[in-house]
């Protein structure tokens, strides 16, 4: 008996719809999970997040480890009661940002946003989790509040995610950099699927949580193949794909090319940290069914908000707009005409634009509402089209080749 169930509702080529059954509700796939780092998606609540159509959020299990503190958060009633959102939350399992983070500072990559692009919530000038060291069993890394010294092994990343309650829980595993090579991201490799083997051992309450193990490998092929049969055989309830995806946008598509025909078709996946449009598309379109990615919030904080074809959005400006520019002063037109979230729907790209002016924190959650509703829009958008047979005229209407 397990935690979740999934269905397949409909298919097209690679390309499919599903429903993610879970303790706490359904989740229509696919799928973008709004990231709510520290147990809050930044400046909206979860009547917000329910009125936008958000069916599942995710939160890091790093960050709440060491502020409130898992346990803490186990007594408060867990996760759902705590942040009081009652639908399907999604926790990773640390490793991420232990060594995202740590792998940039010690490649002295000082901006590691390109490679990395979905960490913002660590403050890179001031803030980084120091990794200190990897070994067989685990990784032991000085925290970025406080400087203390911390350990995280499977066993202690799958007891935390149980303290908090979600819905699917992340096994852990190592994050390699694009900068590693292939003998050390082989020998990363070994240790992941260890881990991914304990964490599954570690896991006791599989009727309230599903774990989903994560396919590893960097862009090597040999790798990401290696990966995808082991953690297929690992017998998991669903599967995560992460790490290092390249260099390219070419290289992702290919890599998720390798990696999803070897996935239990029966399964749902999850493309960890990815979510502009284009990787949307071309990762339905490769049978990914989730994806979360904190972009679309963090640029909302700094008055990028995400515009439709309608509205002049194409990859060329990324569907980006920039509404705190000095040139939105007089333009009364809302963010978006063809959008119906409460920002569009009461007020101007001049109203956003002197709110970002004058600092007033309204301006970032309008626009983290209206960026959210775009994601939601784009999804609902996605799935109908792929039920219809229709996904590559929807990606071409958005400018997007399915390669
Ligand atoms: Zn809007």
């Amino acid at each position: 008996m397990s935690a979740i169930k999934f269905s397949v509702t409909s298919k097209s080529g690679k390309a499919r719809t599903g429903l993610l059954t879970t303790p706490h509700g359904k989740v229509r796939t696919p799928a973008f999970i709004p990231v709510g780092t520290q147990a809050t998606v930044k400046t909206v609540d979860p009547d917000d997040l329910k009125t936008l159509g958000a069916e599942i959020v995710l939160a890091n299990t790093y960050h709440l480890y060491l502020r409130p503190g898992t346990a803490l958060i186990k007594k408060t009633g867990g996760l759902h009661n705590f942040m009081n959102w009652d639908g399907p939350i999604l926790t990773d399992s640390g490793g991420f940002q232990v060594f995202s983070l740590g792998w940039g500072l010690e490649h002295g990559v000082s901006k590691i946003s390109n490679i990395f692009p979905d960490e913002d919530e660590v403050d890179r000038r001031t803030q980084k989790p120091r990794l200190m060291k990897v070994d067989e069993e685990g990784v032991t890394f000085a925290s970025h509040l406080d400087g203390t010294k911390h350990r995280l092994t499977a066993e202690v990343s799958i007891k935390a995610q149980q303290d908090l309650g979600a819905d699917i829980i992340l096994a852990f595993d190592e994050c390699t950099s694009p900068l590693h090579d292939e003998e050390y991201t082989r020998e990363a490799l070994a240790r992941s699927h260890a881990w991914a083997a304990r964490s599954k051992k570690a896991w006791t309450n599989r009727k309230q949580q599903a774990l989903f193990g994560i396919v590893q490998g960097g862009a090597y092929q040999s790798l990401r193949e290696e990966s995808a049969q082991f953690i297929n055989d690992l017998d998991v309830p669903g599967y995560a794909i992460g790490g290092s995806l390249g260099k390219t946008k070419k290289d992702m598509h290919q890599i998720l090319g390798w990696v999803n025909p070897l996935l239990d078709s029966n399964k749902p996946r999850h493309l960890l940290g990815i979510g502009e449009v284009e990787d949307i598309f071309n990762g339905v379109a490769r049978g990914v069914d989730l994806f979360d990615c904190a972009a679309p919030t963090r640029m909302a904080r700094n008055g990028t908000v995400l515009i439709r074809p309608e509205s002049g959005g194409d990859l060329k400006n990324r569907f980006r707009l920039n509404v705190a520019a000095a040139k939105f002063k007089n333009d009364m037109k809302p963010i978006d005409a063809s959008c119906d979230c409460v920002a569009c729907q009461n007020y101007s790209r001049a109203y956003l634009r002197h709110l970002f002016a004058a600092h007033e924190p309204l301006g970032p959650r309008l626009a983290t509402i209206h960026n959210l509703r775009f994601m939601m829009k784009l999804m609902e958008e996605v799935r109908e089209a792929i039920s219809t047979g229709n996904l590559s005229r929807l990606a071409k209407r958005w400018g997007v080749g399915l390669q």
